[in-house]
């Protein structure tokens, strides 16, 4: 990587104004290091530009210098994605402004910087819905949602991030203004840009604004926290729901009995709605666009699936508080497996019918080869996607039990490749995942390095990241 000279400091110093930059290390730590303490990064120096133009001015410099950037939105990366190892970091954070809503349109126009709860607020004053949703929605910016194509609750119903964003505006890798900001839905006028940059996790350039869709705000959610056997028959409770429903389904949250145990152990004011104890939960939401009829539908399709022996039992929320507690449950699992200590993780996903078929294979194969260890395997089942994480079966596991059972990664891949599945469904390759892609999709990574070449030559954009 090419030295950083004091010069160059000073002309991107310069570029952005007295706002525009920071050399303070109490400043710069937090956005150094990743949410999961896995890595500690450093730089000589945090860019905070305020425009796509001055975005465009620091690109510029440092392609001119062929110096290298990590560009960077909440930091919530859950591979390593967005933290610098001697880069030039470039926060959007200070481009956090709505640009315009277009409500007829069911579309709204954000800087890069905006973070997903603002948005989720800004769309509802508009009267709509921008449905993503995930934990890390406090602090996650749109730039780096799309740049990572997040998924998070509402797959099911309204896609990926990729599906949810109808044009965006970038700073290409030579400081080149790319306006792709348009609120069309249909638009086929060749190669899809805009498309290459989503998931890109900023190896192409730095996405500066988005045209986003909105849709319709639900009349009324409905929710229930449901008490199973198996995957099995959580797999038949959702096409059964989805079915007695017309497709209401809006989230299909599994997690096991260990997970819920570990939340209710270690996050406050957490309760178990159900009585008795069961294998698996189900957090089912539904959502509809008139109030009366909504409850009895999701009690009907409760109804049947006590009948034929799908679940054993449930509970409805009652209001809003309830429905944000049901939620907490499934929300808060990653904040519960932190305390309990290190876990192997796993973000994957499999064709939904084969769900089941791959858990208990997996769990059985990495419980029976590593008895120290658990499997807690819990997720946006209705997509597909299960974390599958595995911890120590003893609290408090720290560095030595994550090496002692790193092999067993190989298990769970290899079994995800026999399932037709991926190694990664959400949270993107980042640092931690790249030579596990290079190894299983060789061909792909071929492709991609040939685009990335073509506009990046110079591999200036996050160079360690996805493709290494
Ligand atoms: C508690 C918790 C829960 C989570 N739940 C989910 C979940 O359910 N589903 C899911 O998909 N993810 C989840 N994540 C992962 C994470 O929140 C997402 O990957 C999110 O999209 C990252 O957004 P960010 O703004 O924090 O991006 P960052 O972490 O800052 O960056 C992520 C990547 O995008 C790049 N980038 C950032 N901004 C830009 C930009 N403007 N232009 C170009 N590249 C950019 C970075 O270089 C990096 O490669 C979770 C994380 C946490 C901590």
């Amino acid at each position: 990587m090419t030295e950083i000279s004091p010069a160059i400091i000073d002309r991107l110093k310069s570029a952005l104004g007295p706002k525009g930059w920071s050399q303070d290390a109490h400043e710069i730590e937090p956005h150094v290091k990743d949410w999961r303490g896995r890595y500690q990064g450093h730089s000589p120096i945090l860019l905070k530009p305020g425009s796509t133009a001055e975005v465009a001015a620091a690109v510029k410099i440092c392609a001119k210098a062929g110096i290298a950037i990590t560009p960077q939105g909440g930091n919530t990366s859950l591979c390593g994605a967005s933290t610098p190892q001697g880069e030039v970091l470039i926060s959007l954070k200070r481009m956090n402004q709505v640009r315009e809503i277009d409500a007829a349109n069911d579309s709204m126009t954000v800087e890069a910087g905006c973070i997903l709860e603002t948005l989720q607020n800004t769309a509802e004053e508009a009267n709509r819905l921008f449905p993503l949703s995930l934990g890390s929605q406090g602090s996650a910016m749109i730039g780096g949602l799309i740049s990572t194509n997040a998924g998070g609750v509402h797959v099911l119903r309204y896609g990926m991030t990729r599906d949810l964003v109808l044009g965006l505006e970038a700073v290409l890798p030579n400081g080149e203004v790319w306006s792709g900001l348009t609120g069309l839905r249909k638009d086929n006028t060749g190669y899809d840009i805009k498309q290459l940059l989503i998931g890109a996790e900023g190896t192409l350039g730095i996405i500066t604004a988005a045209t986003l869709k909105l849709f319709p705000r639900p009349a009324r959610m409905e929710l229930a926290f449901c008490g199973l056997k198996s995957t099995d028959d959580a797999v038949e409770f959702l096409g059964l729901a989805k079915q007695a429903s017309g497709g209401a389904v809006t989230a299909f949250e599994i997690m096991p009995r260990n997970a819920l145990d570990l939340v209710l152990e270690h996050v406050p004011g957490t309760r178990n709605p159900l009585q008795g104890r069961h294998d698996w939960y189900v957090v089912c939401e539904m959502s509809f666009g008139r109030e009366d009829g909504a409850r009895d539908t999701l009690e009907a399709a409760l109804g049947e699936a006590f009948e034929q022996g799908l679940i054993a039992d449930a509970a409805i929320a009652e209001n809003d508080s309830q429905q944000h507690d049901f939620w907490r449950l499934r929300e808060t699992i990653a904040e519960a497996e932190r305390a309990h200590g290190k876990a192997l993780k796993h973000d994957i996903s499999i064709p939904v019918s084969k769900m089941p078929a791959f858990m208990n294979q997996a769990t059985a194969t990495v419980e029976r080869d590593y008895p120290q260890a658990e499997v807690i395997a819990f997720g946006h089942v209705g997509d597909g996607n299960v974390h599958f994480n595995i911890m120590a079966r003893d609290a408090g596991a720290g560095d030595e039990f994550l090496a002692g059972i790193k092999p067993a990664s190989d298990i769970v891949y290899d079994l995800v490749d026999t399932f037709g599945g991926s190694i990664s469904a959400e949270h993107g390759i980042g640092i931690l995942k790249r030579e596990e892609l290079a190894r299983r999709k060789p061909v792909d990574v071929t492709v991609m390095r040939a685009i990335k070449q073509a506009l990046d030559p110079d591999g200036i954009m996050n160079p360690r990241v996805l493709l290494g």
